[in-house]
């Protein structure tokens, strides 16, 4: 029920009209019980928003495309990993303070570990956007070596060195060979649901293949790897474990997970 003491979150973007995130931390709050709501706010004007925050008492937002860089020069403080990465995706409005964290690594660690090691591992990760950022951060943290290949090779490179990794040209993406392979690029998204990154006979190369889309929630690259027998994480866990670990900042609680995976999935499938 909605009343006076409702506490009010939501996501700031550009486009917002597609996002899951209302669906699935509404679910949340409704499975704690906690008198909250989660709206999508479509923003262009980013400093009348951060204003509108403080200005609301809105608890904490979601930041998307394409926003997550420039709001952070509007924000009081900011954690670890969004000062490492360079992206905000998550507000905590404390009192008045708005503090800047960053749960796409987050989400994308709690993910690549279900079902695979990152300490010491080769990690080759496709794409140099912020997809690939928020990966590369959160692995470099958890201690693994990290290869980025990008089209355009400065972007890749320079983020190679923000990581400490090494960087090679898209078109040697068939010589090279790690632990696991992560595509951080829009290739295989819908509409282009054939397309894939890499031909089949070159993931042998890797154990482990992770794509950061997902929408289809099986894309062609998740499909070839699973039809060498190679473990697959899937973009969905990435995207619902960030939000789960939004809902812990925001609430201190523990969001149920599998629930709220359940959820996405019936809406994308
Ligand atoms: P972005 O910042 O726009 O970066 C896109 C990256 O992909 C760039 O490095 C770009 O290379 C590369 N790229 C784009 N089209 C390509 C093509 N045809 N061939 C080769 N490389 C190409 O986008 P992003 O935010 O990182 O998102 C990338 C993907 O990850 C999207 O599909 C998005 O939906 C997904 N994503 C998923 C989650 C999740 O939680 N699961 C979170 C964030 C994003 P250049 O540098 O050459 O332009």
């Amino acid at each position: 029920m909605i009343d006076a003491k409702t506490e009010v979150y939501g996501i700031i973007g550009h486009p917002v009209s597609h996002s899951l995130s209302p669906t699935i931390q509404n679910f949340a709050f409704c499975y704690h019980k906690i008198n909250a709501v989660y709206l999508a706010f479509d923003v262009t004007d980013l400093e009348s928003a951060i204003r509108g925050i403080r200005g609301l008492g809105i608890k904490g937002v979601s930041v998307t495309i394409p926003h997550k860089v420039s709001v952070i020069p509007l924000l009081d403080r900011l954690d670890e990993l969004a000062e490492m990465t360079g992206a905000v995706n998550t507000i905590l409005n404390k009192d008045g303070l708005l503090i800047g964290y960053n749960t796409d690594c987050l989400g994308a660690i709690l993910a690549i570990k279900e079902k695979a090691d990152i300490e010491g591992k080769d990690y080759v990760i496709l794409g140099a956007g912020g997809a690939a950022r928020a990966i590369g951060f959160g692995l470099k943290k958890e201690g693994a070596n990290i290869i980025i290949i990008n089209r355009t090779y400065e972007k890749g490179e320079a983020l190679a060195r923000a990581l400490g990794g090494r960087s090679y040209p898209w078109d040697r993406i068939r010589e090279i060979s790690g632990y696991c392979l992560i595509n951080a690029t829009p290739i295989g998204m819908w509409p282009n649901v054939e397309q894939i990154p890499i031909s089949r006979e070159y993931l042998r190369n890797f154990k482990v293949v992770m794509d950061a889309v997902y929408n289809p929630l099986e894309t062609r690259l998740l499909r070839e790897a699973k039809r060498l027998g190679l473990v697959t994480i899937d973009g969905l866990k990435m995207l619902v474990y960030q939000g789960v670990a939004q809902f812990k900042i925001w609430t201190g609680r523990d969001a149920p997970k599998e629930e709220m995976l359940k959820v996405a999935r019936e809406i994308l499938g």
